[in-house]
């Protein structure tokens, strides 16, 4: 079966993060969230952390030259060679027509999964997350546990709410999906992509997961035996 681009593309909480974790183990190829490699760089400190820490604490969108410049370099890793699973990329059109024009270049193209969350779900659902600051697991915080007392399961790490759950800043990255990051669906459509709408609440997340695999199972068997007529990689 042909390498696998599969990007997971939703508003902020809508499980694409969840979802590409549970993929990668069922399906082991690479994930690649760009949300968790500038979130890397701001605790590094480096150059770039300090240029996009604002941007991100305050809901906006990162550059998208520094943005495509970390996904180019990243796509190209050896992890990379079985396929891989974008989360959070592309979010602008800009960033859809440089991953086309990758895409195009190794002869593949995307599997693109779009979860839908009503927005009243998102707001619920991030202002009760906790995230572990060193592997970067999420939680959904039980609403009687006082704050702070939450570990994580994998490494006691204390558990953190991250700087843009705030509330206001989860309104300001629903926004920013409205206005920049929805038009890339259309993009996709218009240069011949199928777009998988597919509901990210109702299910727990490991259904939800069951659900995605079997999709893709179905769409690379049909790609393989090329009765689309349109033959090429997933
Ligand atoms: P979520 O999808 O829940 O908003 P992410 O971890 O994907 O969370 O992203 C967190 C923040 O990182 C975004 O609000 C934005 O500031 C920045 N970011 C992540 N991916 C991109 C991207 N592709 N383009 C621009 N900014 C990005």
């Amino acid at each position: 079966m042909g390498k696998l681009s599969l990007i997971l593309f939703g508003p902020p909480g809508s499980g694409k993060g969840t979802q590409a974790k549970l993929l990668k183990q069922s399906l082991g190829i690479a994930h690649i969230s760009t949300g968790d490699m500038l979130r890397e760089r701001v605790a590094s400190g480096d150059t770039l952390g300090r240029e996009v820490s604002g941007i991100m604490q305050s809901g906006g969108l990162v550059p998208d030259e520094t943005v495509n410049r970390l996904v180019e370099d990243r796509i190209q890793q050896p992890d990379c060679e079985k396929g891989f699973i974008l989360d959070g990329f592309p979010r602008t059109v800009s960033q859809a027509r440089l991953l086309e024009g990758f895409l195009e270049g190794k002869g593949l193209r995307p599997l693109v999964i779009h979860l839908e969350v009503d927005y009243n779900v998102i707001i619920a659902r991030i202002s009760g997350r906790r995230q572990c600051p060193t592997c970067g697991n999420v939680y959904s915080a039980k609403a009687n546990a006082p704050d702070g007392s939450l570990h994580c399961d994998y490494d006691g790490t204390t558990l953190v709410t991250r700087p843009d759950d705030r509330e206001e800043v989860v309104r300001e990255r629903l926004r920013a999906y409205d206005q920049q990051t929805a038009p890339v669906l259309q993009f996709l459509k218009e240069t011949g992509v199928t777009v998988w709408d597919v509901r990210g609440d109702g299910d727990s997340p490991l259904v939800i997961a069951r659900g995605l695999e079997a999709l893709i199972r179905r769409e690379r068997e049909k790609w393989a035996g090329g009765r689309n007529g349109l033959g090429g990689a997933v």
